[in-house]
């Protein structure tokens, strides 16, 4: 009976205690995973950036670049415009200047053949050789029509 009792006893003693670790485990279990998520949810806020990092470089072209006014006594960057063939202005598509920059350039080769310093067919043979500022063959938009 004494034995019965004690092994009685033990068993309890065992069950309260293992139920107690128990308790115990799943409680700092508990405080892992709470302390996991706050991590985790930290890890997932969102950085904040001072500039757009995906912002795209904003494009200027070449007289705009080097903050060029064209001019119409200026007849040897004019004459960069002009096809050497037909003395035809090129097109934006080909000079990829900006609306603003490729109308100041048409008027101002206009006025410039106007008053006589620039040919109107061809290109001046002087400047023939001066550096090119785009490749007519291979323009930088396709033509619109
Ligand atoms: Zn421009």
């Amino acid at each position: 009976m004494a034995s019965l009792i004690r092994t009685l006893y033990k068993y309890s003693r065992n069950s309260m205690t293992s139920s107690y670790r128990t308790i115990s485990n799943t409680a700092n279990h508990e405080q892992t995973i709470l302390a996991d998520r706050e991590s985790s949810m930290k890890d997932d806020l969102p950085i904040n950036f001072e500039n757009n990092p995906f912002e795209k470089k904003k494009e200027s072209c070449i007289l705009c670049r080097y903050n060029i006014v064209p001019d119409y006594k200026n007849v040897r960057l004019l004459s960069q415009f002009q096809s050497s063939y037909t003395g035809r202005i090129y097109g934006r598509h080909i000079t990829g200047l900006c609306k603003a920059k490729q109308e100041m350039v048409e008027r101002e080769i206009l006025k410039a053949q106007n008053c006589g310093f620039m040919p109107v067919y061809h290109k001046n043979p002087n400047y023939l050789r001066d550096p090119k500022l785009f490749d007519p063959d291979h323009p930088f938009r396709p033509h619109k029509y």
